[in-house]
């Protein structure tokens, strides 16, 4: 059903109790709102971070990917949050990705509910954000929904971390959806957790070949198993592609209930005919939610394409590095289950690209940042959702200290203080600086580009 041709009812208009009022506003606990609202916390800003799961994490838990790309050259809370998934055995490395750990799920909730009881952080879980108040260029505050009810929050800042871009697009942010021939986008993937498998990681060929021979077709070409780390033959199974929005509740459903079918089949076939390691295999769930990989691009003050990207362009503003090279899981099946990798150099997102156009107090970070649909199948891994959200928090305690919005913020002196935390693992709330900083001495880390062929 199309909503905008469906008959409408008017919803008749009433109170809405004002519950909170806080510094800087974080909607969306995944991996980019939750780098935008420790930092901004760490940064010294008073935080609320609100998330419509039980947990923080987004598609890191919720959605089940268990391996963090693009984050091995990083510093900040990249590397924070991979060495404590190491030191507590919850990280390893596969010979197929020697420089991507493999994390366990339950393990990276432990440690995010760990974090924001050490950044002091506010957090309201089963929270979505409904709408969006807004008075000219700014946004005041946003209405939730919630187990308690409609309430409104008020805000100075608001950062849009939903990966959806809901909060810019309730705010009336110019946004782009899916290619430009026809506008779909890449497709969704649930994922599998087996049990009892006694092999080793499998990657794509053999489990596709098994699937053909039993004349099954996987959805999703490219399967591929997970080791869980600490846990002796379980396994997360990655072998389907769900088509069509993320942002229509109608598709939602319809992928959510093709996608366990098709995953009870699969792990039914693997039982039966994938040989010994598989005998004993079962599965012990799917999910917990589906993986959306893209949806709304909200307009940002840059908007990054690719050719900006196969150009080498370079900006003065660059607040993430980025190694990645575009990975287009095919939008529409009739071209293929897999993907298609576009590459160019390394390079950095520009400031601009985090910063609503339309809405003057509102920043975005993670996958719904500004860029077009071949820019954005590069940064949208993890690593990169991190690194964006740090710079948005960043940003958002700046535009508090000094009471402007963040495209008036001096970029040199933000990014200055990015380094400066950056380099620092810290706990602590960091006093804001009395002048501007000096970036401290950056440890060195180099990775060579690897020749890639995961695709998550
Ligand atoms: C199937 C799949 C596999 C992937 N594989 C990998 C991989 O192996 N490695 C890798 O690094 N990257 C991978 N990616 C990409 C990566 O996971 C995402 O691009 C990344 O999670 C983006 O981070 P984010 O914080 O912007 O969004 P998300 O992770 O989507 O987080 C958004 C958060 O906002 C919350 N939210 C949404 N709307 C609302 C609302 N209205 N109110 C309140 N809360 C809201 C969500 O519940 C969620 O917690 C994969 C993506 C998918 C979908």
């Amino acid at each position: 059903m199309n909503p905008t041709a469906s008959p409408t009812i008017f919803e008749p208009a009433r109170q809405v109790p004002v519950v909170r009022e806080t510094d800087v506003l974080v909607c969306g606990g995944g991996p980019a709102g939750i780098a935008a609202a420790f930092t901004a916390a760490r940064a010294g800003a008073k935080v609320l971070l609100l998330e419509r799961h039980p947990f923080l994490g987004g598609v890191w838990t919720a959605g089940a990917l268990t391996i963090l790309i693009d984050t091995e050259h990083k510093d900040g809370l990249n590397c924070e949050i991979r060495r404590r998934l190491e030191e507590r055995g919850a990280a390893v490395y596969c010979k197929q990705w020697p420089n991507w750990p493999v994390y366990g799920l339950e393990a990276m909730k432990t440690l995010l509910d760990e974090m924001i009881i050490e950044t002091g952080i506010e957090v309201q879980l089963y929270t979505s954000v409904a709408a969006v108040a807004r008075e000219g260029r700014r946004v005041t505050g946003v209405y939730t929904e919630s187990k308690s009810g409609r309430e409104f929050i008020k805000a100075k800042v608001v950062i849009d971390t939903t990966g959806d871009g809901d909060v810019a697009a309730q705010a009336g942010c110019a946004f782009e959806y899916g290619r430009p021939k026809d506008g779909k986008v890449q497709p969704m993937t649930l994922y599998g957790r087996i049990g009892g498998y006694t092999g080793e990681t499998v990657h794509i060929q053999p489990l596709l070949d098994i699937a053909r021979r039993a004349g099954v077709e996987p959805s999703y070409g490219d399967v591929t198993l997970f080791p869980q780390p600490g846990q002796p033959g379980v396994f997360m199974l990655m072998a389907t592609h769900l088509y069509g929005s993320g942002i229509d509740v109608r598709n939602l459903t319809r992928a959510e209930i093709q996608g366990r079918a098709e995953i009870r089949q699969l792990v039914e076939l693997y039982r039966q005919h994938a040989g010994p390691a598989w005998k004993d295999v079962y599965l012990m769930d799917t999910g917990p939610f589906l993986g959306i990989r893209e949806s709304r691009r909200i307009r940002g003050h840059h908007y990054l394409t690719v050719e900006e990207l196969q150009s080498n362009k370079k900006f003065d503003d660059g607040i993430c590095h980025v190694r990645f090279m575009a990975d287009i899981h095919h939008p529409d099946p009739k071209e293929g289950t897999g993907l298609t990798h576009v590459f160019f150099p390394f390079y950095d997102i520009p400031f601009g690209c985090l910063v609503a156009r339309d809405v003057d107090n509102l920043m975005m970070a993670g996958r719904c940042i500004s860029g077009d649909h071949i820019a954005f199948a590069s940064y949208r891994v993890t690593g990169d959702a991190v690194a964006t959200g740090e710079a948005v928090g960043v940003a958002a305690a700046m535009c508090v200290e000094q009471s402007v919005d963040p495209n008036a913020l001096n970029r040199p002196q933000l990014l200055q203080r990015l380094a400066r935390m950056r380099s620092t693992e810290i706990a602590a709330p960091e006093p804001p600086p009395t002048t501007a900083p000096e970036p401290a001495p950056r440890k060195k880390t180099t990775v060579a580009r690897k020749s890639l062929s995961l695709t998550p």
